[in-house]
């Protein structure tokens, strides 16, 4: 029949439950969709063993690692939850530059472990956020511009089947479940019990620069982030996030900073990539000008969640999108006028353009990508700020190619996040290796 691990599962109305449940959410905002238990995993075994009891009880599965999904796309009523953060382990193979690591790894803690040992690889940008479900939506991190999304430094996979069968997946074994793997996200078929990664020499110069803009820029400041998206260098992330203040740089107005990082060989090579932010037309506006500064990853790590504040509820939306600054003006215009207070912001992160990318589910992708992401304390608030995402999207949707599942919001406002060829695919593929549909599958899809 099939027995849950002894000791680390919780039925819905044990003792227990209620807080196991709202551990496996980062947000706040903690829906109220109900698993029928939660197996708090510590190894491969037991998943296999919750795999077992949830056919033999005919049950669906769903599955968490770090629970950083803004939806909380883990959470479904009646499902079998299995909570991976526990699998966290690593080994690094330095000669070979490849490590494997548990789902439940922090992206933040990989890196730093990394980085003393000299070696690379592309992790989010922010702490908390584990790699299970970052590198199966695709992985957008440090340096990604260069070494492209996280998914693509993926080599292989250890998972466990619909059936409870343990597979070590890659380009040679299981070949369509290791494709599926590199971009279906939330909506993947398997439980990756272990990721086996491609790692890089540590990049000798970590830098960035840093400028300021009041909100009246704004027209100015798209328009040319627009222009220039092509010829900003690869090695530079050119960030620009919009909020209503800026508290950790003792900004109190609404403005536009452009934070971007560069990693380089020299600093004279990082200080040239820059070069063309300096030339921004409105640069003698700006309230903060920093063509430079050497920065370290845990500084960075530091800044950027200042716009993550850990006791806030959340909500998030976003596309990816071609469209000239013309057009996308009256629905930017729009996202400032209606910002909620910080932490709340836009993001627009200059991407493309692209180059050609391995063959694999993750498919979709734009010079410019967009993303709203809503934060704030009291539950009274919901209603006045939760909608503030997907609704601004929603207008500005006949702009968008589709959307990342890095801050997915199917289950609000479905849409497409794969090409349509690989989303055929996709589902012949859960057809092969999940037949039953044992695994929950994304929220919404179009
Ligand atoms: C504060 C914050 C910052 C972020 N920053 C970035 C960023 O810089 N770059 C970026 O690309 N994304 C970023 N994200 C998005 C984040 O990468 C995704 O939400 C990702 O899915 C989170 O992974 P997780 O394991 O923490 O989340 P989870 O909620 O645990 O996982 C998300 C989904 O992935 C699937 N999944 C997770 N683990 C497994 C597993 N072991 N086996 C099978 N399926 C699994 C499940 O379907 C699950 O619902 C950020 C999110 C937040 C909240």
């Amino acid at each position: 029949m099939g027995s849950l691990p002894e000791g680390r599962h919780f039925f819905h109305g044990d003792d227990g439950y209620e807080v196991a449940r709202r551990a496996t959410v980062w947000n706040q905002r903690v829906p109220d969709r109900y698993p029928d238990v939660i197996v708090q995993a510590v190894d491969a075994d037991d998943v296999v063993a919750t795999i077992r009891y949830a056919k033999a009880h005919d049950k669906k599965v769903s599955i968490k690692s770090g629970g950083h999904s803004w939806a909380a796309s883990h959470l479904r009523d009646g499902a079998v939850l299995l909570d991976m953060s526990r699998l966290d382990q690593t080994s690094v193979d330095a000669e070979k530059m490849v490590a494997v690591a548990g789902p439940g790894k922090g992206g933040s803690v990989l890196a730093g472990e990394l980085d003393a040992l000299g070696l690379f690889f592309p992790a989010g940008h922010c702490k908390g956020v584990r790699i299970g479900g970052y590198l199966l939506q695709g992985g957008y991190g440090w340096n990604s511009r260069v070494y492209g999304p996280a998914c693509e430094s993926v080599i292989g996979l250890d998972v466990v089947t619909a059936d409870g069968e343990q597979l070590y997946i890659d380009a040679d074994n299981h070949p369509d479940l290791y494709w599926a793997a590199r971009g279906a996200g939330p909506g993947f078929f398997a439980v990756v019990t272990a990721f086996h990664l491609k790692l890089y020499p540590k990049p000798p110069v970590l830098g960035s620069s840093f400028y300021a803009y009041p909100i009246e820029c704004a027209d100015d400041i798209y328009t040319w982030a627009r222009q220039i998206s092509a010829d900003v260098d690869r090695r530079v992330e050119l960030q620009i996030v919009a909020s209503s203040s800026v508290p950790n740089a003792g900004i109190d107005q609404p403005a536009i900073v452009l934070a971007s990082p560069v990693f380089a060989d020299t600093e004279a090579e990082a200080k040239e990539a820059f070069g063309i932010l300096d030339r921004c037309p409105v640069v003698d506006k700006a309230l903060i000008a920093m063509p430079y500064v050497p920065m370290a990853l845990p500084d960075w790590y530091t800044a950027v969640m200042s716009n993550y504040l850990e006791d806030h509820r959340y909500t998030a939306d976003n596309m990816w999108t071609s469209a000239s600054a013309d057009d996308l003006l009256p629905g930017i215009r729009r996202i400032i006028e209606t910002m909620p207070p910080h932490p709340s912001h836009f993001l627009w992160l200059n991407w493309g353009p692209s180059p050609q990318r391995q063959d694999m589910a993750y498919s979709l992708e734009d010079p410019i990508y967009l993303a709203l992401y809503a934060g704030w304390r009291d539950a009274a608030d919901d209603e006045k700020y939760g909608d503030w995402p997907r609704s601004n999207m929603a207008a500005m949707a006949p702009l968008a190619s589709g959307i990342q599942l890095a801050d997915e919001n199917l289950g609000a406002r479905p849409a497409r996040f794969v090409s349509d060829e690989n989303m055929a695919k996709l589902d012949r593929v859960r057809a092969d290796y999940d037949p039953d549909g044992r695994f929950h599958s994304w929220m919404g899809r179009v």
